[in-house]
């Protein structure tokens, strides 16, 4: 990037010159406006900073033909002064100046250039996928390439039927649509449908073009969704900046959603065994049995509990005692079907909810998840667990905790009877 610096002290164009170098960008230095114009004149430059008092040009007239002039028509000009009543800062900037800052304040200036040099929208490098839609070949060859250079994957068609069909079938992060749309549906009915769609589909940002820049269509439009407005033709900075920001933002968006959605993962599992958690269990499990009842399928909850897990702590130390656990839950993952459930309730009681099971399926079950626990290898170190089994036949309706009672007092019936066995507890015994 260049700047042009006009300032007719020695000492403040020294400070300014090591401002703009210590944001690597290279900086020509004048003492007088019209030596400055003449390098302007051949010269392309990115930003502009003058003096207030210059010995051979009023400022203000400067500024007024530095913004008539093509190339330095959109170029930030900031202007150094020692004034500062309001009403010459008003006029200062009436005369096209961007940003004014005091003698006095060479730090605000510091850190506005650091910014700008931040800003090098064409060196930025951005990621990004867009669906630009637009009649016009030759345009989108144009804008296509301007935004593909900015690193962005853009994908375009000419219609927004094409959109709609393309729309569903790519992760989009963007829409970028003209508005003058010859098929039957225009711009404004293509941002509506978008806005029609479920989920992320639906809430993707939408960049409108139009040639028409008149203030009743784009309050239309931004009734029917559009993200943001531009009117043909469109700048390639202010392009490249807005369509920069909402991606951004969409980026940003998907993120949080993203952590939002592993917070929820982790909220809900159990950090030693990687299970589901009591708190999961406890919301998913009465959800599961009122489906069940509604669609009439048989349900079994089979709780399983260690035997003596309390003496393979003491006498082997409690990270041993942590290895087991987090093997008999793989081991109680391993034999789950998708539709399962499978919770670590509490220390070293698990918890199965079994859809579509009925007892004599949970039975069989428990008896090969008893078998394998006790084939498990820790060491040498033996460990059995005990099970309690309550079936929930088709179309019963029950509460969970009732099932879980039920089931743990099955547990407690196992453990009675010598451990390493499993007991079944029907429901009819709560109910009668
Ligand atoms: P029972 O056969 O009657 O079930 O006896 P038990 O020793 O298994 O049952 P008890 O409820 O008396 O003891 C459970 C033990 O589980 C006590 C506790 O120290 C241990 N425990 C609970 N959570 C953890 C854990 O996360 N890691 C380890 N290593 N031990 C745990
Ligand atoms: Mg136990
Ligand atoms: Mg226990």
């Amino acid at each position: 990037m260049k700047a042009i610096v006009i300032e007719p002290s020695r000492l403040y164009r020294q400070m300014l010159s090591q401002i703009f170098q210590e944001n690597e960008i290279v900086v020509q230095c004048f003492e007088k406006a019209k030596t400055a114009l003449a390098a302007l004149d051949k010269d392309t430059t990115d930003i502009i900073c003058l003096a207030r008092q210059l010995p051979d040009l009023d400022s203000l007239v400067l500024c007024n033909q530095l913004r008539a002039t093509d190339s330095t028509r959109l170029k930030p000009i900031l202007m150094i002064t020692s004034e500062d009543a309001p009403n010459s800062i008003q006029e200062i900037l009436q005369a096209g100046v961007t940003e004014v800052f005091r003698r006095t304040e060479l730090n605000q200036l510091a850190a506005y250039i650091a910014e700008f040099a931040q800003q090098d929208w064409r060196k930025k490098r951005r990621h990004g996928h867009i669906l630009y839609i637009e009649e016009s070949e030759s345009l989108a060859l144009v804008t296509g390439t301007l935004l593909r250079s900015l690193g962005y994957k853009v994908e375009h068609c000419r219609s927004g039927e094409a959109a709609l069909e393309l729309f569903t079938q790519s992760k989009f992060d963007l829409v970028l649509t003209d508005l003058m749309l010859e098929r039957k549906l225009t711009g404004l009915m293509l941002i509506r449908e978008l806005r029609k769609l479920p989920g992320r589909f639906g809430e993707i940002p939408v960049l409108a073009l139009s040639s028409f820049d008149d203030p009743r269509r784009k309050v239309d439009l931004l009734h029917a969704g559009a993200s943001d407005y531009l009117a043909k033709p469109a700048l390639e900075e202010e392009l490249a900046v807005r369509v920069g920001n909402l991606i951004t933002n969409r980026q940003l968006l998907d993120k949080v959603k993203r952590q939002q959605e592993q917070l929820h993962e982790l909220a809900m599992r159990d950090q030693l065994t990687g299970l589901y958690n009591r708190h999961y269990l406890m919301d998913s499990g009465p959800k599961i049995l009122r489906q069940a009842s509604r669609q009439k399928f048989p349900v079994c909850m089979v709780i399983v509990d260690l035997d003596f897990f309390k003496n393979i702590n003491d006498t082997h130390g409690h990270t041993m005692g942590d290895l087991v656990l987090s093997r008999v839950a793989k081991l109680l993952r391993r034999c789950c079907r998708d539709e399962d459930l499978a919770a670590r309730f509490g220390g070293e009681e698990f918890v199965l909810l079994l859809p579509y099971c009925g007892e004599t399926d949970a039975l069989h079950k428990a008896e090969l998840l008893r078998r394998e626990i006790e084939s498990l290898n820790h060491d040498g170190i033996q460990v059995t667990a005990s099970f309690g089994v309550t079936p929930i036949p088709a179309g019963t309706v029950c509460a969970f905790e009732t099932v879980f009672e039920q089931a743990d007092k099955a547990v407690y019936t196992a453990k009675e009877n010598g451990r390493n066995r499993i007991e079944v507890l029907s429901l009819e015994t709560a109910i009668a």
